[in-house]
């Protein structure tokens, strides 16, 4: 499968992920991984754990979900 960011821009890379958003899959060049923080019901109230867990998204759906 190639990057479908790339293939927008009329160009083939070989993908080695997918946006966990959209489905898409991406090349190196057009993930963005963040972290995200897992929160839990911990007795009294809630708690974040410290260990977040990874999340891969592409550019636009990073961006659409960080506009505010
Ligand atoms: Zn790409
Ligand atoms: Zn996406």
């Amino acid at each position: 499968m190639n990057c479908y960011d790339c293939h927008q821009l009329g160009t083939n890379t070989a993908a080695i992920a997918v946006c966990r958003n959209c489905g898409g899959a991406l090349c190196p060049a057009h993930i963005k991984v963040t972290a995200q923080e897992i929160h839990r019901h911990d007795g009294m109230g809630l708690s974040t754990l410290k260990q977040g867990a990874r999340r891969l998204t592409c550019l636009t759906c990073h961006d659409a979900e960080n506009q505010l």
